[in-house]
């Protein structure tokens, strides 16, 4: 066993880093510094795709074994980062990297993987993973991983997203991690120097990151016609005939409403092909980048169709419910007159 942890298991830098890692029981080990929920499913992951994990902790005899599959070998941080080959993935909160600083020499010359996140949006701080290659210059620190959740990596390849950002500055390191994260069933996406890593950890925060636009512009339509309508069927026939139909603004005007945001976004889908075309024939070429807002606005068109018909549906849910209010006044009606 001791033999076997010295000889080279993942490509040494030099070597060609396209060689695929072999997947088998006996194969490349991983180490992994911190026993937290990542730690626990990347362990999961890595030895259900062949891989032998060795987990660092600060204390390993207080981490209840159980909770890791079989294989994983549970050891001190020193222990951990001594047996692996290459790869050490450091999946601790980046508050407590400081706390590695002392495994500065046996971390030299290996892949750092920094999995984690950031907490705040455009905060215009130096990234975790530059930090962390600040405080590891001799180790080649590599970004990834941390747009997978846990969850996600327990759940397997099946479900879930299956999408990894990568950058590193040193483009070996991140060969073997982009190879590693295809061995484990993701679908790498290398994204260059490690000074898009800020990009990288700011990508969990960002919801819906092709919505804002769609769905501000689907608002904007929407107070813009409710407006109008409350304007033309509420306050005129109050100011003219002195007649109050406010209770139509719940349904009657939001019904009225619906169907000309649906169908003004509707047309939103489909304007930006014919001012594309216009843009080509004018060019007299279509090898030309459209200027770019209208780059932005064809790449909008799905987000637009579908908020079209999400309003379509809710028009047609108004305009049951207005049925069938108006078939409920009836009946009343008839019960009253046969009384
Ligand atoms: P966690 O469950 O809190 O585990 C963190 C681990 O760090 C602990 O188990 C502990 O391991 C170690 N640790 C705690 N305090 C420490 C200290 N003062 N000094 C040194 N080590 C300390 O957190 P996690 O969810 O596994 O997250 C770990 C990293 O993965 C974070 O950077 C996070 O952003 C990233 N990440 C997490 C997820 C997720 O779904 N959980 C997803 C993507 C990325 P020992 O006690 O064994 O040393």
């Amino acid at each position: 066993m001791q033999n076997d942890m010295k000889t080279p298991l993942l490509a040494s830098a030099a070597s060609d880093a396209s060689e695929p890692l072999p997947r088998c029981p006996g194969g490349p080990v991983i180490s992994i510094i911190g026993s937290g929920d990542f730690s626990r499913s990347l362990a999961i992951r890595l030895v259900a795709c062949g891989f032998r994990v060795v987990v660092g902790s600060r204390n390993p005899n207080r981490i209840d074994r159980g909770l890791f599959p079989d294989g994983v070998d549970i050891r001190s941080q020193k222990e951990a980062v001594d047996s692996a080959e290459r790869v050490v993935f450091a999946a601790v909160y980046p508050e407590h990297y400081y706390t590695l600083v002392w495994l500065r020499r046996q971390l030299a010359g290996k892949v750092l993987v920094d999995v984690s996140s950031a907490t705040r949006l455009n905060s215009g701080e130096q990234s975790n993973a530059e930090k962390l290659a600040e405080l590891f210059p001799e180790s080649r620190v590599v970004k990834g991983f941390n747009v997978i959740s846990a969850w996600a990596l327990q759940a397997g390849a099946h479900d879930g997203s299956r999408q990894v950002l990568i950058c590193s500055d040193c483009s070996t390191s991140k060969d073997t991690v982009l190879q590693l994260a295809r061995s484990m069933g993701f679908s790498p996406m290398d994204l260059g120097g490690l000074c898009r890593s800020r990009d990288i950890e700011e990508a969990p925060l960002i919801l819906f990151p092709s919505w804002g636009g769609p769905i501000l512009t689907t608002f904007i339509l929407f107070l813009f016609f409710y407006g109008y309508n409350s304007l033309r069927h509420i306050l005129l026939p109050y100011l003219d005939k002195g007649q109050n139909n406010i209770h139509q603004l719940p349904l009657v005007t939001m019904n009225e409403t619906l169907p000309a945001v649906a169908l003004v976004t509707l047309a939103l889908v489909y304007l930006p092909g014919l001012v594309a075309a216009v843009f080509q024939l004018c060019r007299g070429t279509k090898y030309k980048r459209f200027p770019h807002w209208l780059d932005h606005w064809l790449c909008r068109r799905k987000q637009l169709g579908l908020l079209s018909f999400l309003c379509v549906v809710l028009h047609a849910v108004y305009s049951m419910c207005l049925t069938l209010r108006r078939a409920a006044g009836y009946t009343l009606l008839n019960a009253a007159y046969h009384q």
